[in-house]
């Protein structure tokens, strides 16, 4: 492998940001200070006043408008859900068509938390410079494409009769505002990766330039629109506006060579325009970018040779995959962030342990061979970096296998919930898959950082399918305390089914009323916990539970059978009839359902109805083995 960055004593050897290096007495010294600077810091505070006084009003009226966030798009095109994200998003779009990428600059709370970080390290003293790659800058627009574009053309081809985009529906106002977003024990995380580690890795728009998918339509967006950057005759190529530019673009050679600013990067903060010495900038409309004439493009400095650009790729196409979902917490746009900064320390470490002399910043990491303090540090720190990303690809794989392994299963689970230990239907094979998920499963929480709430349940099931019912429950139990909204509410009504089961009714009601108040559209629960009270010996209250069910969804054949067999016990035959009428009107004619049904009826004590659907199971399904 061709790892040759070049290094010198005292120098940061994987940057070598070309464009102060070419500008003609460049000079830190002797710029004057941007005053629009002022006016984007007060902005973007602003903007996160706004957004934590959005959270304020939501908690106190349990309703708002719902989060002004481009990842609300994502639902928008594959649901339908027309949300303020997605209107702020088109808009934000179209005006980055007419005025350039100026949202990123002035109205992104990310960009906000890179430039209080990129601030505070300065205050300690670290000037975050720019790391600069000719392939990675790719990733925004491919992260785009696959968060935005990949769901419809997927769609497109798996379910070419559905309509491209499913029906508009209005979801400006929710009641549920922080659904979408991870909870605060991961966002803390991700505010540190995102801001912090990027920034001082990788320079002050770090994250923007290396992992913001927003920022990849932003700036497509940019090469079209008229609104620029543009320059007079009055410059005088002193780089004043490349040095003040934190967004890494050579502005003296651009507006040189096209006489504005080409670079989509640009995020139209205007800070190249208030150093200028000379008043040479100022933002205008005329040609836009895909129209500049062309001429030789102007040489860039980049801070990795080819081959270490191909193995930079291939890191970090290894580390976004090991750790994004890993634990079911690493959301997508902090996978991206993680993997921007594993690439960079794979790279350095990698020089740091083949060169002589490499340096950091103002930190000399290694001199005549010899690996000085500092340069400990960084190793100690690279490795640890490394190896959680290792050790997350690791348990990531068997996650991985665990659900391909559940996703394998095909019995249905009214027909495995029809008794305890569903061992009849399961084939060799499916037992063999389960077994297999299983393993995978506790591989990954034996060696596990933390829990996966989304796995403990599907381990849950295998236990059960396998007979394990006690240690199902535990299992459920458990990943409800970790989950929240419909995930939570379905760990507990499967528990409370379990429970059922078992005969512990007490404990299944317990848990389906936990079901149902985190959600009270769970329908099921609502059956499960009429069997529960109707075995208690509180008929009135199954009743009144399975009617509520039967009206939220009046095709539920086992309840409809349940209400049918509750009216014939207490002597009300006509209501019975009117039920089981019902109930046959929605029963598949299928012998297993058939089967099914006379179970749970049977385990009710409802006899005659359970007989009758067990001889319309006829052979099928086994009715004698009941
Ligand atoms: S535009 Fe202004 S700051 Fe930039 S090189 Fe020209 S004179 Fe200097
Ligand atoms: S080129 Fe000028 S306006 Fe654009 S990001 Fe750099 S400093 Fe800001």
């Amino acid at each position: 492998m061709g790892i040759s960055l070049s290094t010198t004593a005292g120098s940061i050897s994987v940057r070598q940001p070309g464009g102060e290096q070419n500008i003609p007495g460049y000079s830190k010294a002797g710029i004057r200070k941007s005053k629009t600077s002022r006016w984007r810091a007060a902005a973007l505070i602003t903007l996160n006043l706004f957004m934590i006084a959005h959270i304020i009003q939501w908690q106190i009226m349990s309703k708002t408008i719902s989060p002004i966030e481009p990842s609300e798009t994502m639902y928008t095109l594959q649901n339908g859900f027309v949300n303020a994200g997605f209107i702020f998003f088109a808009l934000a779009i179209l005006a980055t068509l007419i005025f350039g990428r100026f949202v990123c600059g002035w109205g992104c709370h990310i960009l906000a938390l890179q430039d209080l970080c990129g601030w505070l390290l300065k205050k300690m003293g670290l000037h975050p410079k720019p790391f600069r790659s000719r392939l990675l800058v790719y990733v925004p627009l491919i992260a785009a494409l696959y968060m935005f574009v990949w769901p419809v053309v997927y769609r497109l081809f798996t379910e070419p009769r559905e309509p491209l985009i499913p029906k508009f529906t209005n979801h400006l106002v929710t009641t549920n505002f922080w659904q979408t977003f991870p909870s605060v024990a991961v966002a803390i995380p991700f505010l540190l990766v995102c801001g912090f580690v990027t920034v001082y890795f990788l320079g002050q728009k770090g994250f923007c330039t290396y992992a913001c998918p927003y920022g990849g339509f932003f700036g497509l967006a940019d090469k079209f629109s008229p609104g620029r950057i543009r320059v007079t005759p009055a410059c005088n190529q002193c780089g004043h506006c490349t040095a003040t530019c934190t967004s890494n673009v050579l502005v003296h050679a651009e507006v040189k060579q096209y006489g504005m600013v080409v670079d989509p990067g640009c995020m139209k903060c205007m800070d190249c325009v208030s150093v200028c010495p000379n008043d040479a900038l100022y933002f205008g409309f005329g040609k836009p970018t895909l129209l500049a004439p062309k001429s030789a493009a102007i040489k860039r400095s980049y801070s990795l040779t080819w081959p270490e650009e191909i193995v930079g790729a291939l890191v970090f196409l290894a580390s976004f995959l090991a750790v994004r979902g890993v634990y079911a917490l690493v959301p997508f746009l902090m996978a991206l962030g993680f993997a921007s900064v594993t690439t960079f320390l794979t790279l350095k470490l990698w020089q740091l342990l083949r060169a002589r002399e490499s340096s950091l910043y103002r930190f000399n990491l290694k001199s005549s061979g010899k690996l000085r303090k500092a340069g400990w540090a960084f190793a100690v720190f690279a490795c640890a970096w490394i190896g959680l990303n290792a050790h997350s690809g690791w348990v990531r794989y068997h996650e991985l296998l665990g659900n391909v392994a559940f996703q394998k299963i095909h019995l249905p689970d009214e027909l495995a919930l029809a008794q305890i230990n569903p061992a009849r239907w399961l084939s060799p094979g499916d037992r063999e898959n389960i077994l297999r998920g299983k393993e995978h499963y506790l591989a990954a929480s034996r060696t596990g950082l933390f829990v996966n709430s989304e796995a403990l349940p599907k381990l849950a099931w295998f236990e059960y399918l396998l007979g394990d019912a006690e240690q199902s429950i535990q299992l459920l139990g458990e990943a409800a305390t970790y989950q929240k909204g419909e995930a939570k509410a379905l760990s507990l009504y499967y528990r409370g089914a379990i429970l059922n089961r078992l005969g512990r009714y007490d404990q299944a009601e317990a848990s389906l009323d936990q079901a149902l108040a985190e959600r009270q559209d769970l329908i099921l629960a609502r059956q499960e916990k009429g069997e529960s009270l109707w075995q208690l010996g509180r008929r009135d209250e199954a009743i009144s539970a399975w009617t509520d069910a039967v009206q939220r969804n009046p095709r539920l054949a086992l309840v409809q059978n349940e209400l049918a067999g509750a009216k014939q016990s207490l002597g009300k035959l006509e209501e019975a009839s009117s039920y089981e009428r019902r109930a046959d009107q929605f029963t598949p004619n299928d012998p297993l359902f058939h089967w099914m049904i006379g179970r749970r009826l049977q385990d009710l004590g409802m006899n005659d109805l359970a007989e009758k659907h067990f001889q319309q199971a006829g052979d099928g399904a086994g009715p004698n083995e009941h």
